[in-house]
């Protein structure tokens, strides 16, 4: 596996983004008078420990703490290398480390998964990190990329970070612990904070604005209006990628209409076979 990790550069005075690879994750850094937060931690605690060496070298002030936006490795692996510090994340962070792939990630990035740290301050809804003259706002919207999406607000800056609730260089990844339905309402709780100038940094790719938000959270919701459509025709799963109209290319459909159907027959939603009432019976 290679890691490897950009130099921080500046989006606007205090914030800072660098990028890690595996996976090509946005880390983040929010520099106030006093203290600096790191958003996301990087693929392994070697890496964390990397990010938070060159994050300590542009602040200026002591670093205060990390917070990881999801339980996804490329996000949440580095987040030991702070656990001297005070780390944040969702709640289900701590169960996530239980989970049973954990171990076969680990040993695939070239670690043991005792190495691994939760957050240290979990949050279940808000926090409010004080950073001097600037605060940041950890807010988790709901469920949707996973059940543990926290967003990082800079209200003073207009920044927010969403983690992967949205994603610039690829089609947001739509996996089997996503929450399709929901999804949209946590973006929503990000859109009503939204302004034309507020810059929405991505977990993957460039930073964008609201039009684009807007948009991915159309798409978003498409996907499931559209397969709650097709299941109401009785389409089953291996005719859907044909029957559909889609916002995305085939390749991201194919891998999210499994899963699609699933989340929907978990509601009691299945293709039934349409029987016609013919006049006269
Ligand atoms: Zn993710």
């Amino acid at each position: 596996m290679q890691f490897s990790l950009t130099p921080f550069t500046e989006l606007r005075p205090g914030i800072w983004r660098a990028v890690a690879q595996p996976a090509s994750v946005t880390i983040g850094l929010v520099v106030g008078s006093t203290g600096a937060l790191v958003v996301d931690a990087g693929s392994s605690p070697d890496q964390g420990a990397e990010i938070r060496a060159a994050a300590a070298a542009v602040a200026g002030v002591p670093l205060v703490g990390a917070v990881v936006t999801h339980a996804h490795f490329d996000h949440y692996y580095g987040l030991a290398a702070f656990d001297d510090l005070t780390t944040y994340g969702h709640e289900s962070l701590l169960a996530a480390l239980e989970a049973p792939q954990v171990a076969e990630e680990t040993a695939g990035l070239g670690f043991a998964p005792d190495r691994l740290r939760p957050p240290n301050k979990p949050l279940a809804l808000a926090r409010l990190v004080d950073l001097g003259d600037r605060h940041v706002e950890l807010v988790h919207f709901g469920r949707g990329h996973t059940a543990g999406d926290v967003v990082v607000i800079v209200p003073d800056a207009r920044v927010i970070f969403t983690g992967d609730l949205l994603e610039q260089s690829a089609p947001p990844a739509m996996g089997p612990d996503c929450f399709l339905k929901e999804w949209p309402a946590a973006l929503d709780g990000i859109l009503g904070l939204v302004r034309e100038d507020t810059l929405l940094v991505p977990g993957h790719g460039e930073p964008v604005d609201r039009v684009f938000a807007f948009t991915q959270r159309a798409e978003i919701s498409a996907v499931y209006g559209q397969v709650d459509y097709l299941i109401g025709r009785g389409v089953q799963l291996e005719d859907a990628l044909a029957a559909g109209d889609w916002q995305f290319d085939d390749e991201t459909i194919a891998a999210v209409l499994p899963i699609a159907y699933a989340q929907l027959a978990a509601e009691g939603k299945v293709p039934r076979t349409q029987l016609r009432l013919l006049p006269g019976h």
